[in-house]
């Protein structure tokens, strides 16, 4: 990665202003700074890390929604292993799927599906597997219901794929992008399938979706590293962007707060896509606004338990397809890496997928403690007398959520602001796109470069 020249706006920037201080932005400061480039990040929180930090409660540490690095991409985890040195742990911990009171691996291997379904059930899944394969192979579907019952068959599908993403997103599959499929369901396949029936015979094998980095007191050390290198000098928390002028094809100024006016040179933006379109002034035609106002992001609420008790379960990530849980996963921090409990206590963390305002979202942290409380005790994993504290976090802007046609109006509006010379734009929400932190990293890295990592 090193020697690469700034050519973020074709040519060497006299100050870069960055535009949120998550993964995205931080990378940027971090590549701008070891080049010797002048910039200045700007974080509406009190905070840097976006969507990737790690909560302290006392002695418990816990990430905003159960995070991993996968490790899918050489250069970028090369990059974080430098970043955190000793700090970057490997962890093999599988993950299982809740469903009517049972357990069931994920991936999927043959013997849970035996358990689940019976032998009959998984003879009927399996062959319900094959023909999709025979028929659908090199198809492209448009929506992820399409995408998910056509490669897997419905009984896979409607168990453990579509209900589960339908309680995520709060939108029924067949509006949702086949992309969403192929970003989530990525290695859910014959081969994943065939590899984890052989692990779950002989310990010795990794598992496929369990083998991932995790840094010891959680994914936020990342950010928080980044942070570090590009230096406070550099990063304005507490600092919203709430206006962008532009004049003649640049953006001209950014206001902070409602208040403070300041000229920029080059900008690079992380915000979420059609936020910034909507603070722009003068504002875009009112076609770009109506695509953008189509856009939506799912928000998200964490209800984390502090346990008096060793461990609940092995998982890193236990899914809870069902209706009747109103979470959608829940993970104990603890399994990623022992250092995010004291020694013989644990910590197990929800996450409520909602929407911004919803009854959800409005419901008080007692309401809300209480009523995954209940369901938690109905599955045995947290017991009234074990409990020493819980803590909520509200998180807005958790998912963007592809529908079918959203790349097509992503497209039409990136181009819409690629026509602005001094402006880049890097990141999850900024590009609407659903990428996980490598993929985040290492796109971040072409915006700045102009390269491919
Ligand atoms: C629940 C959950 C679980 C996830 N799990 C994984 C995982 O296991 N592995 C993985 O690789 N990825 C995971 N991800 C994805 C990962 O968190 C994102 O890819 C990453 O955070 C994106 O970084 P970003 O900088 O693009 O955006 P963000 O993290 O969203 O950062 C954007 C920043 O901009 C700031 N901002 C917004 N508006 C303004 C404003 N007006 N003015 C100034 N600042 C502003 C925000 O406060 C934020 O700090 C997960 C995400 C979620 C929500």
């Amino acid at each position: 990665m090193d020697e690469e020249p700034v050519v973020m706006i074709e040519h060497q920037p006299a100050h870069v202003s960055i535009l949120g201080g998550g993964p995205a932005g931080l990378f940027a400061g971090y590549y701008l700074k070891d080049r010797g480039v002048p910039f200045t990040v700007y974080e509406a929180k009190e905070r840097i890390g976006g969507n990737c930090v790690t909560h302290r409660h006392g002695d418990f540490y816990f990430d905003s929604g159960a995070h991993r690095l996968h490790d899918k991409d050489r250069t970028i985890t090369d990059a974080v292993a430098n970043l955190l040195g000793e700090d970057l742990l490997r962890t093999s911990t599988p993950s299982q799927i809740l469903y009517r009171g049972k357990f069931v691996d994920f991936p999927l291997t043959l013997l849970s599906l035996i358990r689940h379904l019976g032998l009959t059930g998984t003879i009927r899944a399996a062959t319900e597997v094959l023909r999709s394969m025979l028929r659908g192979s090199g198809q492209s579907w448009e929506s992820f219901e399409d995408f998910a019952v056509n490669t897997y068959g419905h009984t896979v599908a409607e168990r453990f794929l579509l209900t589960y993403s339908e309680k995520l997103w709060g939108v029924p599959c067949v509006r949702i992008s086949s992309s969403m499929a192929r970003t989530r369901l990525k290695g859910l396949n014959l081969r994943t399938f065939l590899k984890e029936t052989v692990r779950a015979k002989d310990d010795t094998v990794e598992h496929f979706e369990g083998t991932f980095y995790y840094p010891k007191r959680g994914i936020g050390m990342i950010a928080d590293k980044l942070g570090e290198i590009c230096g406070s000098e550099s990063i304005r928390t507490d600092a919203s962007i709430t206006g962008i002028s532009h004049d003649n094809g640049r953006i001209a100024t950014v206001t902070i707060n409602g208040a403070e006016e300041i000229a920029v040179e080059d900008v690079m933006t992380t915000l979420p896509l059609p936020y910034f379109l909507r603070i722009m002034d003068p504002p875009p035609d009112g076609e770009i606004l109506a695509l953008a106002d189509t856009f939506h992001y799912r928000s998200l609420i964490l209800v984390a338990f502090f346990l008096n008790r060793d461990r609940i379960s092995p998982n890193a990530t236990t899914y809870c397809p069902e209706a009747k849980f109103v979470f959608t996963r829940a993970y104990e921090p603890r399994n990623r890496s022992p250092f995010m409990s004291p020694d013989g206590k644990t910590s197990l963390v929800v996450e409520i997928a909602c929407d911004h305002g919803d009854a959800y979202w409005k419901m008080d942290d007692d309401g809300l403690t209480a009523l995954v409380l209940s369901q938690l005790s109905e599955v045995g994993w947290v017991k009234n007398d074990e409990l020493i504290d819980s803590e909520v976090k509200r998180m807005e802007y958790a998912y963007p959520v592809l529908q079918v046609g959203t790349e097509e109006k992503t497209r039409r509006i990136l181009d819409y602001l690629a026509c602005f010379e001094n402006l880049k734009v890097a990141g999850r929400n900024a590009c609407f796109t659903y990428t996980s932190i490598h993929e985040v990293l290492s796109s971040t890295w072409e915006v700045v470069t102009g390269r491919d990592v």
